[in-house]
């Protein structure tokens, strides 16, 4: 891929030896930013393969590999450059700049995970964490355009696309279309299994018929991910993953919805009146959306509690610049005031907490480890911490919080969502209560 950033990292990825193979030869795993070369922990190429880890010594989890460091440091330039001055435009205008998402493909950052052969950067899971927390800090729209494009759309695409559906949509995926992960019903939230929308079987595919609500990204989006039920009488056995190109007749956005936060960010209702789906554009196989759905959602909730953490963040550096820098009462600059500096001393611990459990449960991931809990633990006290500390950089601000002409005040709006899509809180409590019970249950 012929990014700049995925040609400035590919040395890195090509010249290293294994962390495995450094344990071996005796290596003890670098620091942050070592000059030795290292492969990243989990490549695209492995991905599926549970590493042993076990002769290696412990690092902090936060520690990242020369590459994911490289992509740290790239991804936070563009954001501070190129997004961020966009950032409040974008939120008034309520629309994502068409050239914006055009510098995201150019940057690579749209195929991080999509291997190499198929026109992505190869990389692995925490390097599109990575991205999703330093766009966040930034903007957390173009950080959401991102996550679900990469840890949805892509991933579902790698993990259970045919060897056609993968050549066909991977390529494009990485270079020039957004893609939509299409589940939300107007009847199924939470629920998400009780969906309306229905797929019939016809000579040279498939028929699908009904609504999907709230799907980010599909004003951009060319490539929609649907799930519809191909068989109601196996009841949610019958959820199956489709392939939907924009501009199929009878596929329509209906409605674009007015939002509180994340405004860039499309969020629309979609129509499927009689759509035709070539019988190619069946994701894996017939009956296992639900299982899908479960298993990408599970890492999804990863990404966005990597957002929540780089909103969190983002929010927390705005509010201190201007309490350290800018504004004065009683003849100081109000960060010196010790009743303001123990609140920021406390809201950073709680974004470093969440960050933890962020690199936490994306490393388990990687590692082939079970992280479910993991990952519903970071997405719900993430979006905590998110809500907690963009609500104090309103306040630390006094009056220039609560207007519209810095970004405190959108940070507050924009963390919000983080309690409501990809599970709520309450269902993010319900995985971590039921998963826990099993555990302590005799
Ligand atoms: C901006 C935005 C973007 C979105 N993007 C997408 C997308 O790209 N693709 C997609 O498919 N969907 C998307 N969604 C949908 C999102 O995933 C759902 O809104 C979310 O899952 C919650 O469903 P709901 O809105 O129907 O709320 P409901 O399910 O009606 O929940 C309402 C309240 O009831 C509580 N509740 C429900 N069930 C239980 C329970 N069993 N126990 C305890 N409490 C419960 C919830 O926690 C919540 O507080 C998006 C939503 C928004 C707002």
């Amino acid at each position: 891929m012929s990014s700049s950033f995925t040609r400035a990292l590919r040395p890195a990825l090509s010249s290293g030896r294994t962390l495995a193979q450094r344990a071996a030869a005796g290596i003890a795993r670098p620091a942050m930013r070592s000059s030795i070369p290292l492969r990243h922990l989990s490549t695209t190429a492995i991905r599926h393969s549970p590493i042993d880890i076990s002769d290696i010594p412990p690092t902090p989890i936060t520690h990242l590999s020369e590459i994911e460091a490289a992509m740290t440091e790239s991804v936070s330039k563009f954001a501070a450059d190129v997004v961020l001055p966009k950032a409040r435009d974008m939120d008034e205008a309520e629309t994502m700049d068409p050239a914006l998402v055009e510098q995201l493909f150019e940057q690579g950052l749209m195929g991080i995970e999509i291997p190499e052969d198929y026109g992505g950067a190869g990389m692995n899971f925490t390097s599109a964490i990575i991205a999703i927390e330093e766009l966040a800090r930034a903007d957390p729209s173009v950080s959401v355009m991102v996550d679900v494009h990469n840890t949805l759309c892509n991933t579902a695409i790698l993990k259970w696309g045919s060897e056609h559906v993968k050549r066909t949509y991977l390529p494009r995926l990485a270079t020039d279309t957004v893609a939509s992960f299409c589940l939300s019903e107007p009847v199924s939230g939470s629920d998400a299994f009780a969906m309306a929308a229905r797929a019939t079987e016809t000579a040279d595919g498939f028929v699908l018929n009904g609504s999907k609500m709230w799907i980010t990204n599909s004003m951009e989006a060319g490539i929609f991910l649907v799930f519809a039920n191909l068989d109601p009488s196996k009841g949610y056995k019958g959820i199956t993953a489709f392939i939907v190109e924009k501009g199929t007749e009878g596929f329509s956005i209906a409605k674009k919805e007015k939002k509180l936060g994340i405004r860039a960010s499309s969020t629309c209702v979609l129509n499927f009146d009689d759509v035709h789906i070539p019988k190619e554009n069946i994701l894996g196989e017939r009956g296992q959306g639900y299982k899908y759905a479960i298993s990408i959602l599970n890492e999804g909730r990863i990404g966005i509690a990597a957002q929540m953490t780089g909103l969190a963040l983002g929010a927390w550096e705005n509010a201190v610049k201007y309490c350290w820098n800018d504004r004065k009462q009683f003849g100081s600059l109000i960060g010196e005031f010790q009743g303001m500096q123990h609140q920021f001393a406390q809201a950073y611990t709680e974004i470093a907490a969440a960050r933890a459990l962020v690199f936490n449960a994306a490393r388990k991931k990687e590692a082939g480890e079970d992280f479910i809990k993991d990952a519903a633990m970071a997405k719900l006290y993430a979006s905590q911490v998110a809500g907690r500390v963009s609500g104090l950089g309103v306040e630390w601000m006094g009056g220039m919080g609560f207007v519209r002409e810095g970004l405190a005040e959108k940070y507050f709006r924009d963390s919000k969502i983080g309690a409501i899509y990809e599970g709520t809180s309450n269902i993010q409590l319900n995985t971590i209560a039921k998963l826990l019970q099993k555990e302590y249950t005799n």
